[in-house]
């Protein structure tokens, strides 16, 4: 009996050891994936807007914010993408909230802005650069940096694990890659709902076309909607991409008055597995415009 409870104690000992030594929050379920595979058992990662959320619109609340209470750091998308961005550097500090895309490659967008009646286009940031494997291979180094810093003794296990993930990207990019070599080159447009894709076309060499702007702002006005399809008949787009959880009535306005089909719907801006949401996706586009 004795014997027992000593190793129940041991037990517990050790297993309390093993439980995550430091907490993070995350404002973007895909980065909530990535920080928990480079933190591994270390680290326990709090989801503040889940899979589901829209992250042009989410605000952490005072329920979310009591859940991260105690977070060592807060892990953001940046580039512009969360509004409340300078209300929660107020609430936890400024020194506490990493921006992952301040230091990944920017591109920029064409939108279409409607004041008063009168349309004009100007540039913006695009913030979706969670659509680009390279950005994710250099958001694992940028996220292993940050842990190191603040858990040293740790280090070479965040270095070790986000050197895994490295590869595993690399290998979803090649298989990426050979999946959508099956579209022939004259079908290689991507028209969406809103402006999410700019990333994903950059890095392999698509056209982006989308019916709403970056942030799925309302762009249905008559006029638009005849450039799109317009647009639409010149490239020759053989289909127009819905996503899941968004799917606006001017999508099917534009896919009936230009003749073309609508695909399945796409994983946009949440999701809560990168690998899943690029093999989601790609295979997606491949079954609707991939050679017969
Ligand atoms: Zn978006």
């Amino acid at each position: 009996m004795f014997v027992l409870r000593i190793q129940a104690i041991l037990f517990m000992a050790i297993s309390s050891l093993a439980g995550a030594e430091i907490k993070v929050a995350v404002l973007h379920p895909l980065l909530g994936d990535l920080v928990q595979k480079v933190g591994g058992d270390q680290v326990q990662v709090i989801d503040l807007m889940g899979p589901g959320g829209d992250p042009h619109k989410f605000e952490p609340g005072a329920k979310e914010l009591r859940e991260a209470r105690g977070a060592q750091l807060y892990f953001v998308s940046g580039k512009g993408l969360e509004p409340y961005l300078p209300k929660l550097k107020d609430a936890v500090g400024a020194n506490r909230v990493v921006e992952v895309g301040e230091t990944l490659p920017t591109l920029k967008a064409e939108v279409l802005c409607d004041h008063d009646g009168h349309e004009h286009v100007h540039e913006e940031v695009d913030p979706h650069w969670w659509h680009s494997i390279d950005c994710w291979r250099r958001a694992a180094t940028r996220v292993r940096k940050e842990l190191a810093a603040i858990d040293e003794t740790n280090a070479d296990l965040y270095r070790k694990r986000a050197s895994a993930v490295r590869k595993e990207l690399a290998s979803l990019h090649r298989w990426a890659t050979g999946e959508l070599g099956k579209v022939p080159v004259e079908h290689r447009t991507l028209a969406t709902a809103h402006a999410a894709f700019g990333y994903f076309c950059n890095e392999h060499k698509w056209k982006m076309l989308a019916v709403q702007g970056l942030n799925r702002e309302r762009v249905d006005s008559p006029k638009f909607v005849a450039e799109v399809a317009s647009t639409i008949r010149k490239e020759r787009v053989q289909a127009i991409f819905p996503e899941q959880r968004s799917n606006p009535k001017v999508l099917r306005t534009v896919a009936e008055g230009a003749g073309v089909a609508v695909g399945k719907p796409l994983i946009a801006d949440g999701g809560d597995s990168i690998e899943k949401m690029f093999r989601h996706n790609v295979e997606t586009i491949v079954a609707t415009l991939g050679r017969k």
